[in-house]
This record gives structure tokens, sequence and C-alpha cells, in this order.
């Protein structure tokens, strides 16, 4: 089945930008998913095409119209896939919310602009905020640009070989080890000897070695939940997560 995404938007024009191109992009001919936009604007109700109002409670910016965004919302049913407004308010995405995703059939998509959206919209429908990381973006496209590539890259058939995204960052709990290609010595800097030598289980090593290594030194809150992660395996009680 095709895996289905709708982005609810003021600006359709931004799709599928990015992911128009690479293997998002060859994915999307082949039909492994689908992108629909639905233009918020399509639902306004005046000859301005005004799908925003100012604050209750006076301040600065523009906020997006409750009875606008329902009606964009009820074109869909949204019981059959996750939906989420991207917001900074809310969960910071991860690799497992992309993993979550992939495995669904699809996804809705609603992205803010200005101020963001009435508040009730999050209160009678079934969506949850999700973020993609701690600043302010000035619309919700950026974010579910990157949120659809991050999810589609993991579908069945998207990444050429399969066994590359189990050994990607943050997949394992671990930050990747460092790639090398020809040539073998450039600018006087020359690719790890042991990368050379043909030996499977030396070359798998010194991979886990290295990015032991770069997590410790790079991200102690990942390199903790590894070791917590690796103890309790050896407990017995398997994978947890964070
Ligand atoms: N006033 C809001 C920010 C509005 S930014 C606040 O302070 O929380 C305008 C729109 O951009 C938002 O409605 C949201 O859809 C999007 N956006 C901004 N930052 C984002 C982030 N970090 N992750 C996901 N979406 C974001």
């Amino acid at each position: 089945m095709t895996w289905q995404a709708t982005v609810l938007t003021l600006y359709p024009d931004l799709f599928p930008g990015s992911l128009g191109c690479s293997l998002a992009g060859r994915a999307l001919k082949n039909k492994i998913w689908q992108l629909d936009t639905i233009n918020i604007r399509d639902f306004a109700e005046d000859k301005h095409g005004t799908v925003d109002d100012t604050p209750y409670g006076g301040g600065a910016g523009m906020v997006l119209k409750a009875d606008i965004v329902g009606k964009a919302l009820d074109t869909l049913d949204l019981q059959k896939r996750p939906c989420y407004y991207l917001s900074p308010r809310g969960a910071v995405f991860t690799q497992e919310h992309a993993q979550t995703l992939a495995e669904a059939d699809g996804v809705v998509l609603l992205c803010g602009h200005f101020e963001g959206i009435d508040a009730r919209i999050l209160e009678h429908y079934p969506i949850t905020e999700l973020s993609i990381g701690d600043y302010v973006l000035s619309g919700g496209e950026t974010a579910a640009l990157v949120v659809l590539d991050a999810a589609v890259r993991l579908l069945p058939g998207v990444m050429g070989d399969d066994t590359s995204a189990h050994e990607e960052s943050f997949s394992n709990g671990l930050l990747e080890y460092p790639h090398y290609t020809r040539p073998a010595e450039w600018r006087g800097l020359s690719v790890p000897e042991i990368l050379r030598s043909g030996n499977h289980g030396a070359v798998a090593q010194w991979r886990q070695q290295q990015a032991e290594a770069l997590t410790q030194a790079r991200r102690p809150d990942l390199w903790d939940a590894y070791q917590h992660d690796k103890i309790n395996m050896r407990k017995g009680k398997g994978h947890e997560h964070h």
C-alpha cells in the first residue's frame, strides 16, 4: 500500500520541494509514497481569502482561524493516520518518531504560520504537536519537509541497501563511524589501514570503537542512554526506550 502524506499549508508551492529530488523523489515517482497538499486558503470565506485574525487578549502577530483550518481538516479522516501540528511547543522529533511514522499508513501534517493556530484546533481534533528543534521557524513547512524526509527514507524500497538504515546515526543509539572512499591518499591524509585490510571482523570492531568514542565525546546524553541500555540488556531486561 502506498504511504500517504497530506500537508495542510498556506504555501503548497513549497511541496514537494526537496522531497522531489534524490531518494524521496525517486520513491515518489515509483509510488512508494504519495504527497497531497491542501491549501488552507481555499477554505477562506471572504473575497480577500482571509485565513487569520488578531489574537484575543492582544499582542503582536496574527493567528490562523479555527473555523477556516477546521474546514480544511474536516476533509480528512484523522483516525486513519497520525496527525501532527508542527510547532516549537511539541515533543522534539527523533529517529524513533521517524521509524514509527514509516510503520504507519502515512501522516497528516498541519503547518502553522504567523503566531500559530487557534488553540481550539488542538482540543477538537486528535492532533499532536511536533517540533523539529529548539528554535522558531517562520512556518511549519520546512519542519514538515524535515519530518517527511526522515520518515520516507525508512520506507521499504527507498534506500538501495536495506542494511544502511541500521548502521546510521541514532538507529543503534550511537553516532555513526567515519566513512572513506578512494583515493586512499589525499593531500597527505590516508585512509585508516584497517579499512583496507579486508578483515571484516577487524573493520566492524574499528567502526564500533569509532562510533562509541565519537558519541562519548560529542553527545554525553546519547552516551549515557546507550550505557544504560547495554546494562539492561545484560540483565535481560531488553531494550528500553527513552
Ligand atoms: N508563536 C509561536 C511560534 C510561531 S512560528 C510560539 O512561540 O510557539 C510559526 C509557525 O512555524 C508555527 O505555527 C509552526 O507551525 C512553525 N514552527 C516554528 N518553529 C517550529 C519548530 N521548531 N518545529 C516545528 N514547527 C515550527
